[in-house]
């Protein structure tokens, strides 16, 4: 018998009141049942996207939302704009050179955040260039980039700004109509506390407008099939009937919260575990940090592996650690979706009892009563 806690940057918690709302009879989607409980979904997605423009839902992972976006929005050998600064920024890349797009690339340091100039100065400097893809959170180093101050740029431009919010939405406030954003990415196993398998495309009049004359090669991913198909409450092929149950209720659940609570609570516990991290002089690894997920440098004379397998475990305490150039380098905390203050708790007693079987040299309790003092102190 152990109790697990998922406190990773996807997948994540599902709370019990989304995974019961799943345990149902099918019902069939050709039905004025399943319209009805779609149109509700489509209103709160809309919600969360801070948008009056459609949402549209495909049964994929993220990835296959991201795939979406770039044969909705290209022609063959378009030049498009790439910051690629961890594992998503190249995911951007991989798929456009799959797809025969000529990608030109911002690389940033992993860890750093963007330097929005460089977007501009990329732009100018080649002016086909017909997208710039970007994270709004890049969960592979744990840095947050400036969405809305690249807009700004992007949209002065003829070329779109494709956004993957994957890690983001929900966490962060995203406004989708206001800061001129093109094309959105979303997915459901990060902050919309549900299974993985569903994924959100969402897009601009003015990129709706572009989609009709880019002819990359789409069948499953054709967004026009799809926002044809939501105009009468419904997909154009069968949709994931029962995580589309779920969302219902992880919305609501949202929504109840309040969105702007929601925010709050994610900025703070993201500050407690800044302060907790700190007093245990662990350093973050981004400069740009992200609201959604922590990365701490893994402290000299620490396994790192052994460290996210101890915590695992031992304690039950599920976190990610590093891939790639920073595996064994890094650990990172999400703070994703469902996740409360307690957890945070949990996850610094956890932190300390696997430092202290590797020796590491500090007072038992330094790193969750910094924590608990951005919980549940005075000014909290
Ligand atoms: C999780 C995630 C993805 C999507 O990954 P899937 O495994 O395909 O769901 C893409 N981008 C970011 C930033 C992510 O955090």
């Amino acid at each position: 018998m152990k109790k697990n806690y998922l406190l990773a940057p996807g997948p994540v918690q599902a709370p019990s009141e989304v995974l019961l709302s799943m345990a149902k009879p099918l019902i069939h989607h050709r039905t004025a049942q399943f319209e009805e409980k779609f149109a509700k979904v489509q209103k709160l997605l809309k919600e969360l996207f801070m948008t009056q423009r459609p949402v549209i839902t495909f049964a994929s992972s993220g990835t296959g939302a991201m795939e979406a976006a770039i044969v909705n929005c290209h022609s063959a050998a378009d030049e498009v704009l790439i910051v690629r600064g961890g594992k998503f920024g190249e995911r951007w890349g991989e798929i456009s050179e799959a797809y025969g797009l000529k990608p030109v690339y911002i690389d940033i340091k992993w860890g750093g955040g963007l330097n929005v100039e460089d977007v501009e100065n990329a732009l100018k400097s080649n002016p086909n260039i017909k997208s710039v893809m970007m994270q709004y959170s890049e969960t592979s180093t744990a840095a947050m980039h400036d969405v809305e101050k690249t807009a700004q740029i992007v949209s002065k431009t003829n070329a779109l700004l494709i956004v993957d919010a994957i890690s983001a939405l929900g966490v962060v406030p995203l406004k989708s109509d206001d800061w001129k954003i093109d094309v959105i990415v979303g997915g459901s196993q990060k902050s919309l506390m549900l299974p993985p398998g569903l994924s959100f495309l969402w897009f601009s009049e003015r990129a709706e407008e572009k989609m009709k004359s880019a002819n990359l090669p789409k069948y499953y991913f054709n967004a026009q099939a799809e926002l044809k198909a939501l105009k009468k409450n419904t997909t154009a092929y069968t949709p994931a009937i029962t995580l589309i149950d779920g969302l219902y209720t992880s919305l609501m659940m949202m929504k109840e919260y309040g969105w702007q609570n929601l925010y709050d609570k994610n900025k703070k516990l993201m500050k407690a575990i800044h302060a907790g991290l700190d007093a245990l002089n662990i350093k973050l690894f981004s400069s740009s940090p992200s609201v959604s997920v922590t990365a701490g440098v893994v402290p000299e004379g620490i396994d790192g592996e052994r460290l996210v397998n101890d915590l695992k475990e031992i304690y039950g305490v599920t976190i990610a650690g590093g891939q790639d150039e920073v595996k064994g380098k890094i650990f990172r905390v999400g703070t994703l979706g469902y996740v409360d203050s307690s957890d945070i708790v949990v996850f610094f007693a956890a932190l300390e009892g696997c430092l202290k079987k590797q020796n590491y040299s500090f007072e038992w309790g330094v790193g969750v009563g910094a924590a608990e003092e951005i919980l549940y102190g005075e000014n909290s």
